[in-house]
């Protein structure tokens, strides 16, 4: 099969992932556990070695010069989000630990001074634990009402469904633009701007959806705050970006306090630091963010388009293949123009557990359980999947081996 797409050389991308040509045992590692996190280049991991063995230094303190350089390195990653956002104003990029971060700040900070006592809540039945139960705790909180959007049987938005949400008093829509269980692409722009209409504040988990398709703050419509995580681009743990509607983030307050968001402290009160400062207290993910600048360098010189265009490709292979495989049954939606290449499925007779413990043993990584999807599996009325999920540097190849350890599992376990 081709695995040089038009644009892309995977093998020879795939020089820049050492980690890709471990062996685990004897059996070179076939790694499609993507959606949990990422696998490294060397650029990142060059730029994190440098930025210990050089530049290290607390940021924004310091008159010395490491100081200088480490901010220097550190705050010139703004710049870097707002080419990947496609948009211009760096007080609206707040750096965080990750995707969580974002959403607890916002569910709490702006959470807190906007929801009333029956206002709407709305999330949809396959976000994240991450994008569900910060608002299921603001709902709590506030004597809000919490509503979940439905999904159709193939896993996609139920427009109905979300008009019905939207019908009462709309606070917030939180809504993923990719599910990391289903991996249904949810058409953000037309959602936003029902919910708009309606006057809801609108928040985007970008988790899943800004690794694999470029998508710019304005290619998603009227939102006001997008949320997600390094690790899943590449770059190091712990680190990630909130951007939000300047306006909005000047209008509400810290998140947490010390450090870096503090001007001015009086006995018995204190000033905060301008934007975007004001929400990053205490000392930041520096080397976290420096190494999550050389990431998105990473993605941007391959090309997003270039990135999106193979694995919507691959997507389609990888549906193909799965036809084929008796006793394999795919959740989600079953066309490469509704979803992206995260593959839940269920194999009859082996349990998801088992089946991730078998292909383990074959250097197959995936992943088995709820994927932090609790609601979503209560709705399908299954406990767990098994799921696969890849990133631009993954063959089709892998995914025939995958689905041949599939076929032996069946046999082992039957
Ligand atoms: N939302 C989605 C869709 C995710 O896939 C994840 C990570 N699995 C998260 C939120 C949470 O991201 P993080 O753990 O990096 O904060």
């Amino acid at each position: 099969m081709n695995t040089t797409n038009a644009a892309l050389d995977i093998r020879k991308i795939r020089e820049d992932f050492p980690i890709l040509k471990q062996k685990l045992g004897n059996q070179t590692l076939v790694y499609l556990d993507n959606a949990a996190t990422a696998q490294k280049p060397l650029s990142v991991l060059k730029r994190l070695d440098q930025f210990y063995q050089k530049e290290n230094a607390n940021v924004h303190r310091g008159i010395h010069l490491l100081s200088q350089i480490a901010t220097e390195a550190y705050e010139g990653v703004r710049q870097k989000v707002l080419n990947f956002l496609g948009t211009n104003d760096q007080s609206e990029v707040i750096f965080t630990s990750g995707t969580t971060a974002g959403v607890n700040l916002v569910a709490s900070s702006w959470g807190r001074n906007h929801v009333k006592p029956g206002d709407d809540i709305v999330v949809t039945r396959m976000e994240h634990h991450s994008n569900f139960v910060p608002w299921q705790s603001l709902a709590k909180e506030t004597q809000a009402n919490f509503k979940i959007v439905e999904l159709t049987p193939d896993g996609k938005i139920d427009f109905d469904s979300l008009e019905r949400s939207l019908s009462g008093r709309p606070k917030v829509l939180a809504i993923t633009l990719m599910s990391n269980t289903l991996g249904t692409l949810n058409p953000i722009r037309e959602i936003a701007t029902k919910a708009k209409e309606k006057g809801a504040m609108v928040f985007i988990d970008g988790a899943q959806g800004m690794v694999h398709l470029h998508q710019t703050i304005s290619d998603l419509g009227p939102i006001d705050f997008l949320a997600f995580s390094a690790h899943k681009l590449g770059g190091p743990t712990g680190s990630g970006v909130l951007w939000g509607r300047k306006e909005i983030l000047e209008g509400i307050p810290p998140y947490q306090f010390g450090g870096d968001m503090i001007l001015n402290v009086e006995d018995q009160t204190t000033e905060w630091n301008e934007l975007p400062y004001k929400f990053e207290a205490g000392t930041p993910p520096i080397a976290g963010v420096i190494g999550m600048g050389a990431a998105l360098d990473y993605y941007q010189a391959l090309g997003r388009d270039k990135i999106e265009s193979y694995e919507a490709h691959l997507t389609q292979k990888v549906l193909e293949l799965i036809q084929d495989q008796p006793g394999v049954r795919l959740l989600g939606p079953k066309s490469a123009n509704d979803r992206g290449c995260v593959f839940s499925f269920q194999v009859d007779g082996v349990h998801p557990h088992d089946l991730s413990t078998f292909l383990d043993s074959k250097a197959i990584a995936i992943r088995a359980g709820h994927h932090c999807n609790q609601p979503l599996m209560r709705s399908l009325g299954i406990p767990a999947t098994a799921r696969a999920s890849a990133l631009f540097y993954n063959l089709i190849e892998e995914f025939e081996v995958l689905f041949q350890g599939i076929q032996e599992a069946r046999k082992y376990f039957s």
